[in-house]
């Protein structure tokens, strides 16, 4: 489904993000992106959604090269990619009814049938009583909800989230991860980048770990990976059904600060960024 191949990613400063990644994800899948701050987590998930394109290499979704996609087939991939910010990109000046109706309007879905839709969603993500209210009166894991329902609005083939749980309580994370984990289940390939290690270790899931923009871990079950790196399972501790206390998590390391004029949620075009006020 989504393939890397040999990708590198230098940004114009020199920095060297992303070198020589191949990966291979299957639809159905649900991956674990994990490594210290700055070891390119971001940069990968960005690569997947065309929010800018590798310096070096290939990726592949459905065997289509989406460094090749011309700038107005970009949105039809963003209906495929779903994607959660790190920092939510929620429009401030909208209830959550808002925030999640308005791809779909500028999509040109029939206003009742987007009605059900966000209707269907916000229930999903079990937030329907709060979608009156706007985003800076919902609590951290209810925002949360809320960016994963926007961004379910296509029914995207692909979910990806970046730090979900990285600035919430212990039991609300791993109320978000229980989320995604049943999103996955009903089909939806989740890629999840996270500094979290006690959910990673705790849940037997792929596990793919970069340090300094290399690939250096792939849990992958099989006989190789698709890079030629050595394959190591996950340590497993104990699966989250399991757990009877749950002790603190690791804290979110400082979020560097990004170019964030293109990172718009899937369904948004460029010219909403306007409207976004804080
Ligand atoms: P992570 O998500 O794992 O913290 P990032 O992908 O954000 O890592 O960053 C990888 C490297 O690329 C870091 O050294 C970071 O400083 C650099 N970087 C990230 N975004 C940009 C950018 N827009 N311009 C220049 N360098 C960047």
């Amino acid at each position: 489904m989504i393939r890397l191949l040999e990708v590198t990613k230098t940004y114009g400063t020199g920095t060297s993000a992303l070198s020589d990644i191949s990966l291979s994800i299957d639809k159905g899948e649900f991956v674990f992106i994990v490594g210290p701050s700055g070891s390119g987590k971001t940069t990968l998930l960005r690569l997947l959604i065309r929010d800018m394109t590798p310096t070096r290499g290939t990726i592949t979704l459905n065997n289509v090269d989406i460094g090749k996609l011309s700038n107005k087939k970009v949105p039809q991939l963003r209906k495929q990619i779903g994607v959660v910010f790190q920092d939510l990109k929620m429009l401030m000046d909208r209830t959550i009814y808002e925030n999640i109706l308005l791809p779909l309007e500028m999509a040109g879905m029939d206003h009742k049938e987007a009605e059900q839709k966000v209707h269907k969603i916000l229930t999903q993500v079990g937030i329907e009583e709060h979608m009156e209210k706007f985003p800076i009166q919902l609590s951290g894991g209810e925002l949360q909800r809320a960016a994963i329902a926007r961004a379910l609005v296509f029914s995207p083939e692909i979910l990806l989230a970046d730090e979900p749980t990285g600035n919430l309580d212990n039991t609300t994370s791993w109320e978000i991860v229980k989320l995604l984990q049943d999103i996955n289940k009903l089909g939806t390939t989740v890629i999840m980048a996270t500094h979290n290690l006690e959910v990673v270790n705790s849940l037997d899931k792929r596990v793919v770990e970069l340090e300094k923009g290399k690939m250096t871990r792939d849990t992958k079950k099989g006989p190789s990976t698709s890079s030629g790196q050595d394959v190591k399972e996950t340590k497993h501790v104990k699966k989250p059904e399991e757990k009877e206390d749950k002790k603190d998590l690791e804290k979110k390391p400082e979020v560097e600060e990004k170019d964030s004029s293109i990172n718009l949620p899937a369904g948004r075009q460029d010219s909403e960024q306007g409207k976004h006020k804080q």
